[in-house]
């Protein structure tokens, strides 16, 4: 990996978004909207699945890679959000999962991430999309605890006003986005690169995959073949491809598959010559390259959908 990330022919962005700490009844919630119960098995297993964070360390160490890592300051659904919300099923989904991202166990691993050389960004809260302000505070808890500013997001969802949610990111300074995709679909429909949807610093990384989107129905081994058709296009085309596996899902136990197809795709993209790291990595190389992707070329506003996965 002596190429720096632009020279490479192609990038392979690695990114884990951190909905999550810990399990409390989604794998309910997922038995019964999905019918899915294999999800029931990590509630009767001891420990807690989801704190992967170690384990993805030494993994991308391993591979002699880093990645992002963007954490959720989540509103509390009996605290911030009206009493006619608590009962829907939806809401504590997406509320009563919520962690503290100052408590002494996530701001430990957050600071190990960031001097081991790993990005930590900020996961924009639900209805943060809309709520500059609300984003805003969230930006500076996790800037608190990390003692420097964090120079990019993704939305939690992928939720996106285009291009108001980017014009609100770039206001409270964020150098870049990652909300830019869908859960349903996998590949480059947003183009090859990253772009400026103003014309200046404040750059847009499309999602080429989510691991959900990935595996789907297909299964792992179909996932498998996805993927390298995947790393042909972004081969054939120099691209930028970035990938988003949430840390819960390197559980073997919950999701089997999942962590050795990220191992498999980030060896094959290195044995084809790709620069791998980190979002933040690749932007400040690809703004002090002055590379392409501006205003004229990449109107924003290209109907992105509004709402993916978690
Ligand atoms: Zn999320």
């Amino acid at each position: 990996m002596s190429d720096g990330p632009t020279q490479a022919p192609f990038a392979l962005c690695l990114s884990h978004d951190v909905d999550r700490v810990r399990q409390t009844f989604q794998p309910l919630y997922y038995a019964l909207t999905e019918r899915n119960f294999s999800h029931l098995r990590s509630l009767l297993a001891p420990g807690n699945s989801y704190w992967q964070f170690d384990d993805i360390m030494a993994l991308e160490d391993d591979l002699g890679v880093r990645s992002s890592f963007y954490f959720l300051d989540e509103k509390w659904l009996f605290g911030d959000k009206p009493p006619w919300e608590w009962l829907h099923v939806d809401a504590w989904k997406r509320y009563t999962g919520r962690y503290d991202v100052d408590s002494p166990a996530v701001a430990d691993v957050m600071r190990r991430l960031d001097d081991g050389g790993w990005e930590v960004g900020l996961h924009g809260s639900y209805d943060s999309y809309t709520e500059p302000d609300r984003l805003e505070r969230e930006k500076a808890r996790i800037e608190a605890v990390l003692d420097h500013p964090v120079s990019g997001t993704r939305q939690h969802y992928l939720n996106l006003d285009v291009p108001e949610t980017w014009r609100h990111h770039r206001r409270i300074g964020l150098a870049y986005d990652a909300s830019l995709g869908s859960r349903d679909a996998v590949g480059f429909q947003h183009g090859y690169e990253p772009f400026r949807p103003f014309g200046d610093d404040f750059v847009v990384f499309p999602l080429t995959a989510m691991e959900v989107a990935l595996v789907g129905d297909r299964g792992v081994e179909a996932a498998w073949v996805e993927c390298e058709r995947l790393l042909d296009e972004a081969e054939s085309n120099g691209a930028v491809m970035t990938v988003l596996w949430h840390q819960r899902y390197f559980s073997e136990r919950e999701f089997p598959g999942y962590r050795g197809l990220y191992r498999r795709l980030i060896q094959a993209a290195l044995e084809r010559g790709a620069w791998v790291g980190p979002l933040g990595e690749y932007y400040r190389a690809f703004v002090d390259d002055g590379r392409a992707g501006s205003a004229s070329d990449r109107e924003p506003g290209a109907d992105p959908p509004r709402h993916g996965p978690g």
